[in-house]
């Protein structure tokens, strides 16, 4: 069981938190708790080692260490009262490391991705000791675990590492002995790498963390618990009456994730994909709801399109030039440069001309991605690049999609009727996904007009669903 920031943010929180994992205790469960940094700590930190980086005086680093040390201080003193002080100790020895290494940052005006995974991963690491004191509080045994000790092995991409496959017998070994007789608290987002150097898995990696472990050990279902009902039809904070999905497939699910759907972290159905695990969605502040089931399904809604989901902070790249017209290789040569550059492409779209490539890069990428694109106009073939950052990327997902015409058509006319100028399109041949470009400003018409298309807030009888 997986709990995101919102659902450890505070005192009251956590009491939620225990009272769930004290119940599926003695309904006979064996559980191991992945936890989040409370709500806000990770930005926090991402902030503070920013602003120590840049400062030119004296950085804001002990008020920071200060006003940390008292949000977890309040939050154990309440939920642990009787082992409040040991772990205050514990905390006040961690954040002294913390302002060590801000301080070592600001000496040396050098931050680099090692010692910022490292800095950032202290929210986990603080949060972890208090969920755990808090299960014992409750006659649980429970000891908190690092990504490291938990046997997370990982490559060392900081900022987005991913698990090795060796990472599988180190967690088996390490949490299965455990679950016996006490409940783990595993610290999300993090890992090591071979050598030991502390990583971070990518922003909300704590599903990832927690598919990883459920994987290892063979787990009967992973629980994700976040702080709305389940995966649903589209973003709630865009599409007031979105509805909460009782199944969806992993396909479905990667793609409305990858496509920006943050109540799972795109990589975290892969390793439950691979071990056939349930994965179930349920909300903290509402457990009795039923959540949503992520699982392998066969089954085609007679509802094709499932949800919608989109993605912020893209830019649109357009490369053309005649002579790119029947010239093999110059998709080679646009891609390969990319590549080589780390830069990740996250939709493509080709004219049939050929005279025109468009591609979606993330905000982050778009310089190197530029660049890299000039070596190759050197080339001669290409002729223009250009890019527009005042875009974002649309995704219409469902399964039942495959197959089924007329469903780009009813996407498009819909969008056409209320004049939402479409300025790429890309269908991947899983046919799981249609997705497209619009103008940053278009994007919530664009949600809500398909949104509504596809009646996706009326409540359907023939979702998948597993009890
Ligand atoms: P946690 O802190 O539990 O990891 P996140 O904030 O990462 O939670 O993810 C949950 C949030 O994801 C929800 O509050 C919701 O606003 C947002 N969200 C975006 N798209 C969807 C979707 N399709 N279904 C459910 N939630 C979504
Ligand atoms: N705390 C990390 C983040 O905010 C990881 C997570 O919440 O899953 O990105
Ligand atoms: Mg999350």
């Amino acid at each position: 069981m997986k709990f995101g920031g919102t659902s450890v943010a505070d005192e009251t929180c956590i009491s939620r938190v225990v009272d769930i994992l004290d119940h599926y205790h003695h309904a006979g469960n064996e559980i191991a708790v992945v936890v989040s940094a409370m709500s806000g700590v990770t930005d926090e930190l991402i902030a503070i080692a920013g602003e120590v980086i840049a400062s030119q005086g004296e950085p804001p680093i002990d008020p920071f260490i200060q006003s940390f040390r008292s949000r977890h201080r309040k939050v154990i003193s309440a939920v642990a009262p009787n082992q409040a002080d040991d772990v205050i100790a514990v905390i006040d020895d961690r954040l002294s490391n913390l302002r060590n290494i801000l301080n070592a940052v600001h000496t040396l005006r050098e931050l680099t991705p090692r010692s910022k995974d490292y800095i950032i991963s202290f929210g986990e690491r603080l949060c972890a000791l208090i969920v755990s004191a808090a299960i014992r509080e409750r006659g649980i045994a429970s000891v908190a675990l690092n990504g490291c000790e938990a046997g997370i092995v990982t490559t060392s991409q900081h900022g987005c590492a991913q698990a090795l496959t060796e990472s599988e017998q180190h967690i088996k070994s390490r949490i299965v002995p455990l679950l016996i007789d006490s409940m783990p608290v595993i610290m999300g987002f993090m890992g090591c790498t071979r050598e030991g150097i502390v990583t971070t898995l990518g922003r909300s990696g704590s599903d990832y963390s927690a598919a990883v472990i459920g994987a290892a050990i063979d787990a009967d279902e992973i629980w994700i618990w976040t702080d709305v009902d389940g995966v649903m039809t589209a973003d709630p904070r865009i599409i007031s009456d979105a509805r909460v999905l009782h199944g969806v497939s992993y396909l479905e699910a990667m793609e409305l994730s990858y496509f920006g759907a943050k109540v799972l972290h795109p990589r975290s159905i892969e390793p439950a994909m691979q071990k056939d695990i349930l994965v179930r969605v349920k909300n903290t502040f509402n457990p009795s709801h039923e959540g949503s089931c992520v699982f392998r399904t066969e089954h085609r809604d007679r509802r094709v399109v499932k949800g919608i989901s989109y993605i912020e902070k893209v830019s649109l790249i357009n490369i053309s030039g005649a002579q790119m017209i029947g010239r093999p290789g110059v998709a080679k040569a646009i891609f390969t440069a990319l590549a080589d550059n780390n830069v990740n492409v996250m939709l493509i779209s080709q004219g049939s001309s050929e005279a025109n490539i468009s591609l979606i890069v993330d905000d982050d990428h778009l310089i190197t991605a530029m660049e890299a694109l000039s070596g190759v106009q050197k080339n001669g073939y290409v002729r223009d690049v250009f890019y527009d950052r005042n875009v974002i990327a649309v995704a219409v997902v469902g399964s039942g999609m495959a197959g089924t015409p007329g469903i780009s058509g009813r996407i498009f006319t819909a969008l056409g009727k209320t004049g939402v100028n479409v300025m790429m399109i890309s269908q991947g041949s899983s046919e799981v996904n249609v997705s497209f470009v619009v103008r940053s400003g278009d994007g919530p018409v664009a949600l809500r007009v398909l949104h509504d298309e596809f009646r996706l807030s009326e409540e359907h009888d023939d979702e998948p669903y597993l009890s």
